[in-house]
């Protein structure tokens, strides 16, 4: 192993670095094992529960009626989170639009929706109309929209009975950082939040942006109060083998009314061809603790050896986590660049691609993202994001193995260290 980092252009400290964050995150990667394990019988409770046999994985066409491997998808996500029901999709172009259908299914012209995890992630902002009057928006259809901020890097407890309005129609918190140098919520704050605002207006939906959240630990939003979450199956629940996707799970109530906004008023979960999908979507969801634990293992070695290294990372290695994201601060675009470069050049896919950063639709700031996965723009798969505007971050997830996590973030190091050269 040394042999190879030394090819691989590290300098003797580094090295030391190298075994010394893996000694040093030992105790805390067993324990994220042995939650993946606990998990793993959770999510097989859920598949033998439902009885998921040969024919569901076979698919359909066309309006998909008598698709009964969707059906049981849905069931099966119901059961995990402990849920009344749940809508499993690969229609869902994303988790912004599974987000979206949430919030338009669950809001009505006049109503209010209110954040009180402070600003919602980049492409919720052409949703919500919040900054610029976006086409579509809920502003436009209506809905006003106020946000009670972070304080001190934490959800502002004590502020959210006289924040909220009785006539609150929609509380909205987001689990996870985002593109954001903010702690993310773990269900214990989540919950804690959750019962404050309920006093308030107890007919609200909450909903929770559960992206990258998913089963890190042993609960979800939904077992502390939550009405609703979504997320997007080309991260944590996919598995890395989800095509395309994404979920809501929650009430039968609110996950009724975003249905009719996926498909159509009448219609809801009752049609959608799987095309053949329900498999690899089953599959996902039964590889996902394991995948889901190797993702934080690695986070929680990166953010050691970067740490030893000399940067800011959030959170901590030995910090609480409730994502699989690590923030790496990098502090200017060439750094970024350099660092996406080297994560790139570690994968299985495209590794010889240089990154380039662009605008995506629903963003504001060009975006480098290295990648190099077997599905397109997946982040449970290991990859780097970067918001190209100050601090200059990076946002560093997934990966099926610690070692591909190791890998990827010795290339990185070692493609920024060439940089001050
Ligand atoms: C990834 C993510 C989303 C949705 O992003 P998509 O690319 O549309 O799937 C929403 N919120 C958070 C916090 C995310 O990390």
């Amino acid at each position: 192993m040394r042999e190879r980092l030394l090819r691989e252009g590290l300098q003797a400290q580094q090295i030391e670095n190298f075994f010394e964050a893996t000694r040093l995150t030992r105790d805390l990667r067993e324990q994220i094992r042995e939650r993946s394990h606990r998990l793993q019988w959770k999510v097989l409770d859920a598949l033998q529960g439902r009885g998921l046999s040969e024919v569901h994985l076979l698919g359909s066409t066309g309006y998909g009626y008598g698709d009964t491997g969707r059906e049981l998808l849905d069931e099966i996500y119901a059961d995990l989170f402990d849920c009344e029901s749940a809508l499993v999709r690969l229609q869902f172009v994303s988790g912004t639009h599974a987000i979206a259908c949430g919030l338009f299914g669950n809001l009505r012209p006049g109503q209010e929706m209110v954040s009180l995890s402070g600003e919602p992630y980049d492409t919720l902002s052409t949703v919500i109309g919040q900054k610029s009057d976006s086409p579509g928006s809920l502003k436009e259809w209506g809905v006003s929209y106020r946000q009670l901020d972070l304080r001190d890097d934490r959800l502002d407890l004590e502020a959210i009975q006289t924040f909220l309005r009785p006539e609150t129609a929609l509380v909205f918190l987001q689990r996870s950082r985002g593109y954001a140098w903010r702690s993310s919520l773990t269900v214990e704050q989540l919950g804690e939040a959750i019962r404050r605002a309920r006093k308030v207006c107890p007919h609200a939906v909450i909903m929770v942006d559960n992206c990258y959240g998913e089963l890190v630990e042993e609960q979800e939003p939904t077992h502390v109060g939550a009405d609703l979450v979504a997320g997007s199956l080309i991260k944590n629940l996919g598995g890395t083998l989800a095509a395309t996707g994404g979920y809501l799970a929650g009430t039968t109530r609110a996950v009724a009314a975003a249905s009719y906004r996926l498909t159509a008023p009448g219609i809801g979960a009752e049609q959608g061809a799987s095309l053949g999908f329900s498999r690899t979507m089953l599959q996902g969801l039964f590889q996902a603790p394991v995948v889901v634990g190797q993702a934080l293992e690695g986070a929680c070695w990166a953010a050691c050896f970067l740490e030893l290294e000399g940067f800011e990372v959030a959170p901590r290695w030995d910090g609480p986590r409730t994502d699989i994201v690590q923030a790496i601060r990098l502090g200017s675009p060439e750094a970024q660049a350099a660092f996406c470069k080297g994560v790139q050049s570690s994968g299985p896919v495209d590794s010889k691609a240089t990154p380039e950063s662009w605008v995506q639709p629903g963003y504001r700031d060009p975006i480098l993202m290295a990648g190099g996965t077997f599905i397109a723009g997946s982040s449970l798969e290991m990859s780097a994001d970067c918001p190209v505007r100050p601090p200059y971050i990076a946002y560093l997830q997934g990966g099926i193995s610690l070692g591909h996590v190791q890998l990827g973030v010795v290339r990185g190091l070692v493609s920024l260290k060439n940089l001050v050269k």
